[in-house]
């Protein structure tokens, strides 16, 4: 359930924010002076305040501008939620169809992958699942990892790789690559592609044979993204279609499955230098998306659905929600530089890595108000608007 201030937190926070204005005075300049300077930086991809782009990258802006405010009061819990993001009966709807076996080696040595996603770990996308090793039950990851620590499901044969949110999949951000050069074996792009349960096993996917005999295989994929033909040729890094909802699906992902020459799933991660960059390289952690909804958010379907961010907000209520690849011991801070005093908040995941949806409701006045959000001390997101 979302935790909402109420009148009395608000007092209270608001006479603590009154105590903590001096010593954050300094803070309030440093505030301002890091959202332009993150303006300055921002990179093509990165949006302007408003349109719902990503942040710029913190690492280029100078060092002296990422202190961070230091007297941040305790704050009430924010909502968060990892996700299991598809059902193990996925995978089962569509086996890759074979061509041509008898002239393929079948050795997994033979296959290297690229990462099947665009974009970097923690800022475009986030691993909320890997391949489940345990045969039974329980949990195992490849790493070992299993019950609670485990980023897997139980049954899982793949990959889950989630983006921010729909924004992604609408604006078609981030592509499904062919992770190595094949031949497009099956397709399916009729499905309806906006799920956020398990309501339907029918996706839409794509399908590649590989050279060694082994298929790769991409779903939960946009409705009619595929523009590509059964049996056409793709290298390593072609577009397939755009990462999407459809099927068994509780927040838009890139489900990525091996399957070898038997027809039966691989896990990538167990064959040395299969996947040129391993996968440890994937768990970052990182703020994906903000987003913002007058009159607040009250569910994390609503941060999955964000609406593009405005220029302009009306004073009152306004939910403020993140996307973010988090795990235990990472620490978030807010800051929102709205009329005179200064709102600070740190937050802090419990369990494993994964995709985190928080959110908080606040009051906001009219003014020019900015929001800064740092994770483990560094500046990751920051935008800015008007509130009337
Ligand atoms: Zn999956």
């Amino acid at each position: 359930m979302l935790m909402e201030r109420s009148h009395s937190g608000a007092m209270a926070s608001l006479a603590y924010s009154s105590n903590v204005k001096m010593r954050l005075s300094s803070t309030v300049m440093v505030g301002f002076g890091l959202g332009l300077a993150l303006l300055d930086f921002s990179s093509p991809v990165d949006a302007a305040p408003g349109d719902g782009g990503r942040g710029a990258p913190a690492t280029s802006v100078s060092p002296a501008l990422l202190k961070r405010p230091t007297a941040a009061p305790a704050r009430q819990p924010l909502e968060t939620l990892v996700v299991t993001t598809d059902g193990p009966s996925v995978q089962r709807i569509m086996p890759p169809k074979r061509v041509a076996l008898a002239d393929v080696s079948c050795k997994a040595s033979a296959l290297k992958l690229d990462w099947p996603l665009d974009g970097a770990a923690g800022t475009t996308w986030t691993t909320q699942n890997y391949t489940d090793l345990d045969p039974s039950s329980g949990k195992k990851d490849w790493k070992g990892g299993v019950g609670d620590s485990a980023i897997t499901y139980d049954g899982h044969r793949g990959y889950d790789i989630v983006v921010g949110s729909f924004r992604e999949m609408d604006g078609n951000k981030v592509l499904a690559r062919a992770a190595a050069p094949g031949k497009v074996i099956a397709i399916e792009e009729s499905k309806f592609d906006r799920n956020l349960s398990c309501a339907s096993n029918e996706w839409n996917y794509v399908s590649v044979q590989h050279a060694n005999g082994f298929v790769s295989l991409y779903g939960h994929l946009k409705t009619n993204s595929v523009k590509l033909v059964v049996g056409a040729t793709v290298k390593a890094g072609d577009p397939l279609g755009t990462v999407g909802s459809s099927g068994c699906s509780t927040h838009p992902h890139l489900h990525f499955e091996i399957h070898d020459c038997e027809n039966q799933w691989f896990d990538a991660a167990k064959e040395p230098g299969m996947w040129k960059v391993p996968p440890a390289q994937h768990e970052v952690s990182g703020v994906m998306d903000i987003m913002f909804r007058t009159g607040g958010i009250t569910s994390a379907v609503e941060i999955a659905n964000a609406v593009g961010n405005q220029t302009h907000y009306p004073a009152g209520k306004l939910g403020i929600g993140l996307s973010a690849g988090l795990k235990a011991g990472d620490e978030l801070t807010f800051l929102v530089l709205n009329g005179v005093i200064p709102e600070v908040w740190s937050w802090k995941p419990t369990g494993r890595y994964g995709l985190h949806l928080p959110s908080w409701n606040l009051t906001l006045k009219p003014g020019a108000t900015e929001v800064i959000v740092w994770l483990n001390g560094e500046a990751k997101i920051q935008r800015s608007f008007t509130v009337e």
